[in-house]
């Protein structure tokens, strides 16, 4: 047996053991009891015209074959053209690879950009797959830390970390877990600072910007889109989260054409997903794509969940972090060891995730991509869990 993916396997990511923790538990105390914040499955309904879609072309035989290793080729103009229209981006068919969603387009651009000892830059706190992904390909992780009071990336750190054998750094914006949507002036400085180490290093060192919750803002800020400020960037999206579509498994991969080496990265993301087994992403999802572009799913519910929340945590008086995007917020811990914390919340019949996996220690990370009623319901629980800690706190 592969030992590391038999201890990945034998041990799940947290937030699936807490997942599985409270299905068994709704099973014994009722469902409407049980307050999960853990996992971020999206639940706002999937566009009614997007299901009528997916059926119309699912009826014809010939959505149901193989597509090149790249993806069909209409689905990746249309995602160009989009890209271009909306960012002012200068993508080609040539530049997009579709994927089975972010996950699979992750794994895909390491495995096709890394060679063995270079240096990845993850900045604290971070989706916890990401060394998941890189464990099998002898890099080395570098963690940059945040500003312990906004999470926002500490930039100085940034600087510091960059060596001659930085090869890829990578942002995730709206963050998984704090939700923060980093401001166009951090992008355009970790740019800046990019571009320096380059020059003084003579190296390339790519920006990959991993983007499932892209359309998942709550502000009137607008997305600080990679390619205008970057140019060895590299994205990652996922129709998942914004079309609540993470079963079916549907994503791609850009590369900025401007990029050092746009057309051989293309070619090793094809290596890449044989190297894998990636055949390609599912025909009927592929095929999809032109007619999805530009919709989302209805956030509105999200965006009450927060609110409800936000205002609620704090009024009972709780330290939050809560970004301008996704559905995740952070929650600082009442004791230093956050496992203990989130282990005391179980027995208030709330599930809240540890962020030590995230590289963040001393947080919880709360999912509201949940009912508006649940949410409501689960108030008394986190006064009864606060107040639990007396002066404790
Ligand atoms: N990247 C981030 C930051 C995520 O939060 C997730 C899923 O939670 C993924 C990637 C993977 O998404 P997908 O379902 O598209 O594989």
């Amino acid at each position: 047996m592969n030992e590391k993916n038999l201890q990945k396997g034998l041990k799940p990511s947290k937030i699936r053991e807490l997942f599985e923790y409270s299905n068994a538990l709704k099973q014994k105390i009722g469902a409407d009891n049980v307050y999960d914040f853990s996992i971020g499955n999206p639940f706002a309904p999937v566009p009614q015209t997007i299901k009528e879609e997916i059926g119309k072309i699912a009826l014809s035989d010939k959505n149901h074959s193989y597509t090149s290793t790249c993806g069909d080729q209409e689905s990746r103009q249309a995602i160009a053209t989009f890209l271009n229209t909306t960012y002012g981006s200068k993508f080609k068919d040539s530049n997009i690879f579709l994927t089975c969603g972010a996950a699979s387009a992750l794994a895909i651009s390491f495995n096709a950009l890394l060679n063995e000892n270079d240096e990845v830059i993850l900045f604290v706190p971070f989706f916890p797959e990401y060394p998941t992904i890189l464990s099998n390909l002898n890099v080395k992780i570098v963690l940059v830390n945040p500003d312990p009071k906004t999470i926002e990336p500490d930039l100085n750190d940034l600087k510091n970390k960059i060596t001659s054998k930085t090869k890829l750094v990578i942002i995730d914006t709206p963050n998984n877990p704090s939700g923060v949507l980093y401001k166009e002036g951090t992008i355009k400085t970790i740019s800046s600072i990019l571009e320096e180490k380059q020059n003084e290093y003579g190296t390339s060192i790519y920006l990959l910007s991993d983007e499932p919750y892209r359309e998942l803002i709550y502000s009137k800020n607008r997305y600080p889109f990679i390619t205008n400020f970057y140019r060895n960037s590299i994205i990652t999206y996922s129709f998942s989260k914004v079309l609540s579509m993470p079963g079916d498994r549907i994503g791609y991969i850009a590369i900025n054409p401007e990029a050092d080496e746009a057309e051989n990265f293309m070619y090793a993301c094809v290596g890449a997903s044989r190297t894998l087994g990636y055949v390609c992403a599912p025909t009927i999802f592929q095929k999809l794509i032109p007619h999805i572009l530009g919709i989302t799913s209805d956030f509105s519910i999200y965006k009450k969940g927060r609110e409800i929340l936000l205002d609620n945590l704090q009024n009972i008086g709780y330290q939050v972090i809560c970004g301008e995007g996704a559905f995740y917020l952070l929650l600082k811990a009442l004791e230093e060891d956050a496992n203990k914390f989130s282990d005391r919340a179980k027995s208030f019949n709330l599930i809240v995730v540890p962020t030590d996996p995230f590289g963040l220690k001393g947080y919880v990370r709360l999912s509201y991509a949940l009912p508006t009623q649940t949410i409501k319901n689960s108030i008394k629980a986190f006064k009864d869990l606060y107040d639990s800690y007396g002066d404790k706190k």
